[in-house]
């Protein structure tokens, strides 16, 4: 039988991939060359693409890495000369500010407990903070920084450059591109694809910032430097031999979504969020995940569960439904349900229907 995932990375394939994959094959994708026009039109396709569906300002510049958490890396090495600043509210957020630390920097962060989030009205930057790092939905707990907020932050630091870990909720949230600098994600999430491609969203600051930091005789890495990767992606190519498979794929994907319409996109994620809340609720098994709901994701609901997580999705596992467990010490105490494009409405009725027959 084959199941439809609920976990929030990987995450369950977009329905079109089949024959996209097939396309592939029949191109011979997997073999074209990485200097040739072919994937040249392979790269223009899906960063054309992209931009229409985010409505990406075209004085912003769009990069292929291998996944999200090299980003992480790359942004520290090529922004920070020593004061980078980290809200932290769960596992991605404390691994991007890991990385500034393991690197050297001086790396502050705001804490927040598991569960809960920022407003930027409670965030103290100091003043010499390089570069303000953001995580816009926090997949390990379930928490959201709504857009709002994060356009507040930049009203306030002007100056710093404001990064945003978007990897588990893109293409839903509407940022606002003249207050943000660089957004990222990995398309093993919302996109449905199989891992293993990381997209970086950067405008002219972050640029001028890493050239700076190269004309001062700073070492900010090898062939992934901004200058390198730009120094590329002017001919549509990559410095080394990319996951050309995964960018054809994900330029069909947005494809797709492009033709579905970014609006109806978000108005399905709004409304199946709104069903599996409303359902959390009225459970008398699961809790919400988020008390303030004001900061409940959008893309990925979490619940807390009074029956272990595993017995949970053992019972939904046999009717082809696999919600995600808790994750690291939440595992057994908490689902997570993803609401990404791939799962449609009617799966996601299908699954609070399965919920609601073993869990009244
Ligand atoms: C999954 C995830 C990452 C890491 O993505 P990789 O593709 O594994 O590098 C980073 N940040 C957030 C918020 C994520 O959900």
């Amino acid at each position: 039988m084959s199941k439809t995932f609920f976990t929030v990375g990987p995450s369950q394939l977009y329905p079109t991939l089949p024959q996209h994959i097939q396309e592939a094959l029949d191109k011979q994708i997997g073999t074209i060359s990485h200097r040739g026009k072919q994937f040249q039109s392979i790269y223009k396709h899906a960063t054309d693409g992209l931009r229409t569906l985010l409505s990406i300002p075209e004085d912003f510049e769009i990069l292929f890495l291998s996944s999200a958490t090299e980003i992480w890396e790359r942004i520290i090495e090529n922004c920070v000369e020593q004061h980078s600043f980290h809200c932290v509210n769960g596992s991605f957020s404390k691994r991007f500010y890991e990385f500034s630390v393991e690197l050297g920097k001086t790396a502050v962060q705001a804490k927040a407990e598991f569960g809960s989030g920022f407003y930027a009205a409670d965030l103290q930057i100091p003043s010499q903070t390089e570069i303000i790092c953001l995580t816009q939905n926090e997949t390990s707990s379930g928490v959201k920084m709504p857009v709002s907020e994060i356009n507040k932050v930049k009203s306030k630091h002007s100056e710093a450059l404001i990064f945003v870990d978007a990897v588990s909720s893109i293409p839903y949230p509407q940022f606002d591109f003249s207050v943000i600098d660089s957004v990222f994600f990995s398309v093993q999430k919302c996109f449905g694809l199989p891992a293993g491609l990381g997209v970086w969203i950067l405008n002219k600051r972050v640029i001028a910032k890493a050239e700076a930091m190269l004309a001062k005789g700073i070492k900010t890495g090898t062939y992934h430097t901004i200058p390198s990767l730009l120094s590329k992606a002017k001919d549509f190519q990559t410095p080394e031999t990319p996951n050309v498979w995964n960018i054809f794929l994900l330029g069909k994907v947005v494809e797709d979504f492009n033709k579905k319409g970014i609006e109806v996109i978000r108005k399905e994620t709004d409304t199946k969020a709104k069903m599996l809340y409303d359902f959390l609720g009225k459970s008398s098994v699961f809790t919400y995940g988020v008390t303030d709901a004001a900061l409940r994701s959008d893309t990925t609901i979490v619940a807390n569960t009074s029956v272990p997580s595993g017995e949970v999705i053992k019972k939904l596992e046999a009717e082809g439904l696999v919600p995600g467990s808790g994750y690291s010490s939440y595992k057994e105490k908490q689902i997570r349900i993803a609401n990404f494009p791939a799962i449609s409405i009617q799966d996601t009725e299908s699954l609070i229907q399965a919920l609601q027959k073993h869990y009244a």
